[in-house]
């Protein structure tokens, strides 16, 4: 098996911010880390839960909607993936995000938290969400990072794999 290409960044030197971890067949990957990794607390489960719904929301009725493809959690709860189509740069989606995150603070319920509507209705927390956005939020305007360090893996026969 290779390894795949985001765990090639070296998550020990990684600060909260905008990244780009993919760009392929015209779609790019976001990475939006949140949380220092192993550093500092992932965020909650109910906390991120809530976090996709208001930020899905946001990104899917706002004046980019048409380029979003997908807004989803990752599985280390330290961030948040956006992919989109178009030629968006860090630059663009540092703007866009802290839009996103200061709608949010001004939200009073998380949408579609029904038993209808979504997977596990009752794990959601609001309150624990605007934390982390507002936090996130204050990261992007006054300390913004956007370049990632690659590790370096040795494979088994010998060679140096750097990046994918
Ligand atoms: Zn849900």
């Amino acid at each position: 098996m290779e390894v795949i290409q985001s765990f090639t960044i070296d998550h020990t030197r990684l600060k909260p911010g905008i990244y780009v971890s993919r760009e392929d067949k015209g779609f790019t990957t976001f990475d939006l880390r949140i949380t220092e990794p192993n550093k500092e607390p992932a965020m909650a489960p109910a906390a991120i839960h809530s976090l996709e719904h208001l930020m899905a929301t946001w990104f899917r009725n706002s004046e980019v909607k048409d380029d979003v493809v997908y807004v989803g959690p990752m599985g280390c709860l330290t961030g948040m993936y956006i992919i989109m189509t178009g030629t968006y740069t860090v630059e663009d989606m540092r703007r866009l995000t802290i839009d996103c995150l200061k709608w949010i603070l001004d939200q009073d319920e998380v949408p579609a938290t029904s038993p209808e509507s979504c997977g596990n209705y009752l794990l959601h927390d609001l309150p624990m969400c605007k934390w982390e956005s507002a936090r996130y939020a204050r990261r992007l305007e006054n300390d913004f990072h956007s370049e990632y360090s690659k590790l370096q893996i040795r494979l088994e026969d010998g060679k140096i794999f750097a990046d994918a």
